[in-house]
């Protein structure tokens, strides 16, 4: 566990949500620093989000953004030190490097708020994380190819995860996997579930994938890219499937991404992370309508659109920064063709936007040239509301 105690924390480490209300992940100001061997790389600095029970949250952002790091801190999937005690009175950023050059090993430190419901996953046993993990909080991966054991049946891979969170026998367990591997579309359950990973398809892989996340019927499905080594049609069938098991099981989602795409089929709420950290967060609808920063409008900008016509798909300039050594200011300041003095001198926060307090943006600018803008953007990209 890591230790990090002040007035303020304590205070902090009271649950927004009550038991019995809607809200059943609340983030806040979650921060992971890794120590490698070129230096302290803040993965994760000061993101704070929440979620409801059986709405989906989709996180967007290039890749190293920091957004599967954000979810793997949740689940203590990342290294850890061990127990480490923060400095006092210093800043929690300069404590947690401090921290870390204080220690012989390459690890990482997570620091901030995770409430699943009324219990802190930053703060609660290894042994309880292990209970929740697999049981009310399943995780699925990009390539099923490399969860699965290529070994092993699947049959044998389902039943495990039964017997390790219920207590089932053998043979109930069993019942339990042929029924959800028929639940995710997959034909002769009853035979196909002594068949190996590789009797499989892409596809099917990953339908088995998210037969073993949801057998246990967890509270929250993390899914992190999980279309992504598939074609379109699979893709759209695997979303689907999504959705369909998300009304019938009342299942929360956190759907990582890289595509806004994905993001508008499936998501309620929608988080854009740059460089370790929230640049927007707002209702699907309002990112599509009237995005308030300039990389959402970048990534809008450049997603392909069938009905416009534009010979050249516009493009973000530059790089993703070294999370090693960040710019100072906005960490989007060397990209942004808005940027001005105090972006390359400030860091600025998530704020709420003055129309909408559920629509919140990292940005400078004023809001009357930010909605001028995102007129613009909308616009010129013919992003209407059929796209979300
Ligand atoms: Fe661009 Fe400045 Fe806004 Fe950052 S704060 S996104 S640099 S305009």
């Amino acid at each position: 566990m890591i230790t990090d105690t002040g007035p303020a924390d304590q205070a902090a480490q009271e649950p927004a949500a009550s038991p019995g209300d809607e809200l059943l992940l609340d983030v806040r100001d979650l921060r992971t620093y890794f120590k490698t061997d070129d230096g302290i790389v803040k993965a994760v600095d000061g993101v704070s989000f929440s979620l409801e029970r059986g709405k989906t949250l989709g996180i967007v952002g290039e890749s190293g953004c920091g957004k599967s790091v954000t979810m793997l801190s949740i689940l203590g999937l990342n290294p850890k030190p061990g127990s480490i005690d923060l400095e006092e009175g210093a800043s929690r950023p300069d404590a947690m490097i401090r921290a870390l050059r204080e220690t012989s090993k390459f690890t990482s430190l997570s620091t901030g708020e995770a409430y699943f419901g009324s219990e802190d996953l930053l703060s609660v046993s290894r042994s309880r994380l292990r209970e929740i993990r697999g049981g009310e909080i399943a995780m699925i991966f990009q390539d099923p190819m490399t969860s699965l054991n290529p070994v092993i049946k699947i049959g044998d891979q389902l039943i495990e995860a039964v017997l390790l969170h219920n207590d089932v026998s053998k043979k109930e367990a069993r019942a339990r996997a042929v029924e959800a591997l028929a639940d995710v579309g997959i034909p002769r359950a009853e035979r196909r579930i002594d068949d190996y990973p590789h009797q499989f398809s892409g596809g099917m892989r990953q339908r088995v994938m998210i037969a073993m996340a949801l057998i246990n019927d967890p509270q929250l499905l993390i899914a992190d890219e999980p279309t992504t080594a598939l074609d379109v049609t699979t893709q759209a069938q695997i979303l689907s499937l999504m959705r369909k098991l998300q009304e019938d099981h009342g299942t929360a989602i956190v759907m990582i991404t890289h595509d806004l795409g994905v993001v508008a089929e499936v998501a309620d709420e929608v988080v854009v992370m740059y460089a370790a950290r929230a640049a927007e967060r707002a209702p699907v609808n309002s990112i599509y309508e009237q995005p308030m920063h300039p990389y959402t409008w970048g990534l809008l900008g450049s997603l392909p659109r069938l009905e416009t016509d534009v010979e050249r798909l516009m493009q973000i300039p530059g790089q993703p920064p070294s999370l090693l050594r960040p710019p100072p200011g906005c960490r989007f300041s060397p990209r942004c063709s808005y940027a001005f003095d105090r972006c390359r001198r400030e860091l600025p926060e998530l704020e709420p936007t003055t129309f909408d307090p559920t629509h919140s943006q990292a940005c400078f600018l004023d809001e009357e040239t930010k909605l001028g803008e995102a007129r613009r953007i909308v616009r010129a990209f013919a992003v209407d509301e059929g796209a979300a």
